[in-house]
């Protein structure tokens, strides 16, 4: 099936015959394909009577090789899929497997993209990004420290380098439009975080996607913000560089040096928020950050400090 999308996705008619000697298959087989097509990845396929088929918009797939290099400093190997789960499961998988760190898993659709809490990620075949960057880290504790808020400012900056310029925070690591999530981060560790451990830096970037009912809250894409349709192996190029930078500077001068910058960035900065940690419900003022990535709030005027990966944030009504 996707071996008939590549052949289509120039945008250009394609009649079944040539469709069928290319693929080896006769006309009625390329016709149940076509139909799988659209059913199964959403897109939408004229068939025009004496000229043949046609994708209704051109497809630029993902391409380690046009990555590579418009990313030249970013040496990891590629590994794209056109179809898993979730990219963050593939990158566990095949650091079991011994695969060396750094890598990079990418693919076109998740059948099973996950949020945090095993909460659903939607994932459209070519839309957007589907993003996992393993890295293998040595120096301990430190290098952990505030590394889910890092890769959100990366990703946010990211964003605004190519036109987002709306892109912000919200702790602990969404990037967001106004109200509307346009980014999910989602960092996967094994080993001893205390020794040496992997960790699976997971992205979802919404790039030229416009709709989809999958989605139970507010969203946006960068289509959507900016109108424009984007090159997603460039956005992936840009993306490595700059988590390069940020992990970089994350490396060499630990969270600390990063935590200005992200709570100048913070949008829910000094907003009225209740913190929900499963059936528990705190209500506070966002004070921001400190300096291991862990949210400051003031309750009932007192500051607290919060932090751990069951804890959601939510604006209250009345901020
Ligand atoms: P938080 O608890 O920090 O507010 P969240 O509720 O946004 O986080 P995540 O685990 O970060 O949850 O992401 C999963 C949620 O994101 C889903 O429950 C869904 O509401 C939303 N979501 C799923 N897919 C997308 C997408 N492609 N774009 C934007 N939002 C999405």
């Amino acid at each position: 099936m996707l071996t008939l999308l590549k052949l289509l996705k120039d945008g250009r008619f394609h009649s079944g015959q040539a469709l069928g000697a290319a693929l080896g298959v006769s006309r009625s087989a390329v016709w149940k394909q076509l139909q799988l097509l659209e059913a199964e990845l959403g897109l939408s396929i004229h068939k025009v009577r004496g000229r043949g088929y046609q994708l209704a918009s051109p497809l630029t797939l993902l391409d380690s090789v046009a990555i590579a290099g418009q990313a030249p400093s970013c040496d990891w190997p590629i590994l794209v899929f056109d179809s898993i789960d979730s990219t963050n499961a593939e990158a566990l998988r095949a650091i079991d497997r011994g695969q060396t760190a750094p890598f990079l898993v990418l693919a076109e659709r998740q059948t099973s993209g996950r949020g945090r809490r095993g909460r659903k990620w939607a994932s459209p075949f070519a839309e957007n990004i589907y993003y996992s960057l393993v890295l293998r880290i040595e120096g301990g504790m430190r290098q952990l420290e505030g590394l889910s808020l890092v890769v959100g400012l990366a990703v946010m900056q990211t964003l605004r380098g190519l036109g987002v310029s709306e892109a912000g925070l919200k702790w602990p690591n969404d990037v967001l439009v106004g109200q509307k999530k346009i980014a999910g981060i989602l960092l996967e560790l094994v080993g001893d975080p205390a020794d040496v451990c992997h960790v699976v830096l997971g992205v979802g970037i919404n790039v030229n996607m416009q709709m989809t009912d999958e989605v139970d809250q507010q969203w946006t894409s960068m289509r959507l913000e900016s109108g424009r349709e984007f090159d997603r192996n460039h956005l992936v190029a840009q993306l490595g560089q700059m988590l390069q930078v940020y992990l970089g500077r994350h490396q060499v001068d630990g969270f600390p040096a990063i935590q200005a910058e992200w709570e100048q960035n913070h949008l829910w900065q000094g907003r009225a928020v209740s913190l929900i940690a499963g059936f528990n419900q705190i209500d506070g003022e966002v004070l921001g950050i400190d300096s291991q990535g862990a949210l400051r709030l003031k309750v009932s005027g007192v500051e607290k400090v919060f932090s751990g990966g069951e804890l959601s944030l939510r604006l209250r009504d009345d901020s």
